[in-house]
């Protein structure tokens, strides 16, 4: 379970809303049960239930079971958002794979602009494959940026890569790029990076990627390259 309430000097820790109602109504957990707490910054514990109401839980803090550290290299995901439950399926799956943030693209032929409300409920989905895989760091939304913006704010920390059909083979993409490195890696809308945008990127020193002759859907690019990176 996901908790920011967690009182380490006491031994304790609280759970609340959706949270509460997770472990006290959907899987029925009664006083004594053990479980593990996590953070979100990379802590976590194993803990027991020691007192219930109707809408939060109280648990007795047992064992440190992980230590928050830094990862060994930070992976932005910058996309143009498709639409709809394709967007759910990509936060999941990049949840999973270890992908550090996801930097929401506004570009030329965007058509999904996530409001508030959408990334809010992208963060639960988010926090559900935390639980799911047991990662204990919590995936970041940054706000919704311009590729132009995006390339501003990155080009001096990260390397930047863009997926485009006309780039250099995946697998060469990592080499020569230290394993410490933080990397952004765009994906555009289902229309594509205009020339511009793409003239744009390789200006500022971004590598293309090509991820095979087949077009890939925007979510499906976006998870090979996750795939790759966190495994590179
Ligand atoms: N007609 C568009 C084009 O030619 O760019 C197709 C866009 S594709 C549906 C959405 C995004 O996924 C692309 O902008 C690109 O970033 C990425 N992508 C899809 N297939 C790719 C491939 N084979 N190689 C590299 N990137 C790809």
């Amino acid at each position: 379970f996901y908790t920011t309430s967690i009182d380490t000097e006491n031994g304790t820790a609280r759970l609340e809303e959706s949270e509460a109602h997770h472990l006290l109504h959907v899987m029925r957990l009664k006083t004594g049960s053990e479980v593990h707490l996590f953070d979100g910054n990379g802590n976590a514990w194993r803990a027991f239930l020691t007192g219930t109401s109707r809408r939060s839980a109280e648990l007795r803090l047992e064992e440190q079971i992980a230590k928050a550290s830094l990862p060994t290299r930070e992976i932005v995901l910058a996309v143009a958002p498709p639409k709809g439950d394709r967007f759910r399926w990509l936060v999941e799956k990049a949840t999973e794979l270890g992908v550090s943030a996801i930097q929401p693209l506004k570009t030329e032929r965007s058509v999904v602009d996530p409001g508030a409300g959408k990334i809010d409920k992208l963060r639960q989905t988010m926090i559900a494959a935390c639980k799911q895989c047991g990662r204990n760091q919590l995936m970041t939304f940054a706000q919704q940026q311009t590729w132009e913006e995006c390339i501003q704010e990155y080009t001096a920390s990260h390397h930047l890569l863009i997926a485009h059909p006309h780039g250099h083979n995946l697998r060469e993409a990592f080499i020569g790029v230290e394993p410490t490195r933080s990397l952004l890696i765009a994906i555009g809308p289902e229309g594509g990076f205009t020339e511009e945008e793409v003239s744009l990127a390789l200006n500022a020193g971004a590598a293309p990627i090509s991820l095979g002759q087949n077009i890939l859907r925007t979510e499906t690019a976006a998870i090979t390259c996750a795939a790759m990176a966190t495994l590179a």
